[in-house]
């Protein structure tokens, strides 16, 4: 599809055709999806997203994420982490599984992990040091992050800066302030945009979206949450992807083709063990 429009991401509804482009969704909870995974996977095939991420957020979840990352599913990559609304179940055995578990095929990445002040599902002092002990885990396991951060810019700019050199990674569904990006780009985090970029209210998120360096940038859904307009209301889905990078490519000013070309290598370079 040309790309021969810049108008404001939300006025865009129309259907993406171009099936020929890759995509990849560095974020979803394929246990989650109020469809079966399966049949979600291959219709996001289909529509050209080849390969998706599928986090873990809690120690009961990742047997299966691991299962399908290294057996079920050939498309499927996956993340080992506690999120922070699960802070509390952080423990040791915990970090011994994701350590014994190092080199298990499809485990591309320590997450979801960070700080969420606006549920504070866990107290912040035990989400902080959850956050902490996984960064370092990450760092010593050679692994990249995917960071969860809402309403803790101040926290997570502060805990980013003590890792900065020492960690690599996103802030998944970014969604903070233009001054956390401009922090977390500086301390060498990417940063990834969900469907909320095509919310009508969300053109703060949108001015974000255009200040960041087009090689820093991914794409996910984070489905089954925040299905991107035009499908609100609708289960999110991995191929759902296609509308928000419909929305980034417009306001980034390329063609799709270029956001597909840079968003693929994009997570290549972050993820490296996704190729392999
Ligand atoms: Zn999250
Ligand atoms: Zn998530």
């Amino acid at each position: 599809m040309s790309q021969s429009h810049s108008g404001p991401a939300q006025k865009t509804n129309k259907p993406v055709t171009d099936t020929s482009l890759r995509w990849i969704d560095i974020h979803v909870h394929l246990n989650m999806l109020k469809s079966d995974a399966e049949a979600a996977l291959a219709t996001a095939a289909a529509q050209g997203v080849t390969r998706v991420i599928t986090i873990g957020t809690e120690p009961k979840d990742h047997p299966l994420v691991l299962d399908w990352a290294a057996r079920r599913f050939p498309q499927v990559a996956c993340t080992l982490g506690v999120h922070p609304h699960e802070a509390t179940l952080w423990s040791e055995q915990v970090r011994q599984f994701i350590f014994d578990n190092r080199q298990a095929k499809g485990l591309v990445a320590v997450g979801e992990i960070g700080l969420d002040y606006y549920y504070n599902n866990s107290p912040q002092d035990v989400q902080i040091a959850a956050f902490r002990e996984q960064l370092e885990l990450a760092e010593e396991l050679g692994l990249p992050v995917q960071i969860h951060t809402r309403d803790a810019d101040a926290d997570t700019a502060k805990i980013l800066r003590e890792f900065r050199g020492r960690v690599r990674g996103l802030l998944h569904c970014f969604t903070s302030s233009a001054e956390l990006a401009r922090e977390a780009l500086d301390c060498g985090f990417d940063l990834s945009f969900s469907g909320v970029v095509t919310f009508k209210n969300a053109q703060a998120l949108r001015d974000v979206v255009r200040s960041v360096p087009l090689d820093r940038l991914h794409v996910e859904t984070d489905a089954p949450f925040l299905a991107p307009v035009p499908m609100r209301g609708k289960g999110n889905v991995p191929e759902f992807v296609l509308h928000t990078a419909q929305a980034v490519a417009e306001i980034k000013s390329v063609s799709l083709a270029e956001l597909s070309r840079q968003t693929v290598a994009n997570a290549s370079r972050l993820f490296s063990r996704l190729d392999g």
